[in-house]
């Protein structure tokens, strides 16, 4: 089966653009309303929920706390990796008569379960594929809500406020009703292993966010021509994330990585991180294609601004990860690290064969007119004007 890039473009493209015209103001209103009073609920629990890599608050004496890493802070949160387990075992079961995507592959349902924990696992999968299976994660407005709600109600025991009223997620109540009854079996026989796997992926990632991370969201916005974002960006690792590996959502700009896809791991897991987080600062480059085609009257090229956003990323990381250094310094990412530079990074969209899916023609205009913008030799706008009009 083709497998969507990186993080599914077209359909989340229109996302960020959704939010801001009245049919997806519609949608916002009437999903508030569904969760009730939860977003602004969220916003007092957020401030009280800690990211992984704030300062732990013990210290040996001479030892200074860890400075908190630049750019992005990392969660491992319980409900949200929850639910998109049951997520992906509805949708598993769903599809249980057609061919298994890869990415479902050796995702198999939990066993294991004594009789009382499969009737309860059962039939919180039965409510999601009822629910939730048919829905995209990356697109639906419904599950971009959820999946923002859950974050910021990660640290809390359960989503109603039993044993903290700040914990109220106001969630819908099947909803609500189904993750409580999923949470101990799935605490009981897989959120150890999913924990102990999103850890290890930020601990992975962590040295090289810290020593590259404010160098490449410098470089990024200036290619862009726009500012990054001043907040740090908000990545939720989990077991799965959707059939791309990864997903960006905006306003706000959150990303979702899975530390079990084979694609995300080692020094490509920056590039995914980076990829992603261009999402959010990608509004003026698309915006300048689409004007330079209205002025030619020419018709958009589909996912052009997507190749081009895996084509910088790729060639912005590439000299990164080439450096010897990397080896010494990237912790257990180092020796993967190493392999890469021993044998050349391959950008991830050449890696994945994106580019031959269609994305020949891009492939040829990026690296005809960007590339020479990216190494300083034209301005952005000639640059996005030659490639428009090479197509
Ligand atoms: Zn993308």
């Amino acid at each position: 089966m083709i497998r969507s890039p990186l993080s599914d473009s077209p359909r989340r493209s229109a996302f960020g653009h959704l939010l801001r015209y009245p049919f997806g103001a519609t949608i916002v209103v009437l999903l508030m309303r569904l969760l009730g009073t939860s977003i602004r609920r969220a916003v007092v629990v957020l401030a009280c929920l800690l990211p992984l890599f704030l300062p732990p608050t013990c210290f040996a004496q001479d030892e200074p706390p860890p400075a908190p890493l630049p750019v992005y802070e990392f969660h491992s949160g319980f409900w949200l990796n929850l639910h998109h387990t049951l997520y992906r075992q509805a949708r598993q079961q769903r599809n249980a008569n057609s061919a298994s995507t890869a990415a479902d592959s050796g995702n198999a349902p939990m066993s294991n379960l004594s009789p009382a924990e499969q009737r309860s696992w059962s039939s919180a999968i039965a409510f999601y594929t009822k629910t939730y299976a048919d829905k995209d994660l990356t697109v639906s407005l419904e599950m971009i809500l959820i999946k923002n709600q859950l974050g910021d109600f990660e640290t809390c025991e359960d989503l109603v406020g039993f044993k903290k009223k700040s914990c109220d997620a106001g969630l819908p109540a099947k909803l609500t009703e189904a993750l409580a009854a999923a949470a101990p079996v799935y605490r009981a026989h897989l959120w150890k292993e999913h924990d102990r796997a999103n850890r290890r992926w930020i601990s992975a990632v962590a040295p090289l966010v810290r020593r590259n991370g404010v160098d490449l969201s410098h470089r990024l916005a200036e290619i862009y021509q726009t500012n990054w974002p001043k907040e740090r960006i908000r990545v939720d690792v989990t077991s799965f994330a959707s059939s791309t590996g990864a997903y960006t959502t905006l306003e706000p700009l959150r990303v979702t990585v899975s530390s079990a896809d084979p694609r995300n791991q080692a020094a490509q897991a920056l590039e995914v991180l980076f990829h992603e987080a261009s999402h959010g600062i990608a509004d003026g480059v698309q915006e300048a294609i689409f004007r330079e085609c209205r002025q030619r009257d020419k018709p958009i090229p589909r996912d052009l601004w997507h190749a081009l956003l895996f084509y910088t990323t790729g060639e912005v990381i590439r000299p990164l990860v080439l450096t010897p250094t990397d080896s010494n310094s990237a912790g257990s990412s180092g020796s993967a690290s190493s392999n890469l530079a021993a044998s050349g990074y391959v950008p991830y969209a050449v890696r994945e064969g994106l580019y031959k899916r269609g994305w020949e023609d891009y492939l040829r205009v990026l690296t005809q007119y960007w590339q020479p913008y990216l190494d300083g030799n034209v301005s952005y706008d000639d640059a996005i004007a030659h490639m428009v009009s090479a197509l």
